[in-house]
């Protein structure tokens, strides 16, 4: 293949852009014209950011979104006060508290222990 630039002959060549027409050239008189950009993505993938997407961030199990209602209805219908409860999985009160407030998300292992003292589902049941 000829290069249409320079006139010598090359196994490979560019499709580069020089002054608005399309050349074949070879990768030395390539560097002087401007690169083909036809193939390369022109839009920036900035814009399709897992972030905006509306999904949770943080790894924590799909919990229902008023899970701590759930809890402390259950909680609260069994008479247990915030104590008792955090004394049973094993949690502080602090943050038995916070996750009643839904400040804070149960770590997986506890959703479990939960789950099954209070008899709910915390769960989001999708699917
Ligand atoms: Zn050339």
């Amino acid at each position: 293949m000829e290069c249409e630039l320079c006139g010598k002959d090359f196994s490979q060549l560019k499709s580069v852009n020089v002054e608005g027409s399309l050349l074949l050239a070879c990768y030395g008189c390539a560097a002087h014209g401007v690169e083909n950009k036809v193939y390369k993505p022109r839009k920036s993938y900035s814009d399709y950011s897992p972030f905006s997407s509306g999904m949770p961030i943080a790894g924590n199990l799909d919990l229902a979104e008023n899970y701590g209602m759930l809890i402390k209805k259950a909680r609260e219908s069994r008479k247990w006060t915030i104590d008792d409860l955090a004394k049973k999985i094993s949690l502080k009160n602090s943050t038995m508290q916070k996750i009643e407030n839904q400040s804070l998300k149960p770590e997986d292992k506890y959703v479990p222990k939960l789950e099954s003292l209070l008899g709910i589902r915390l769960k989001k049941t999708e699917q």
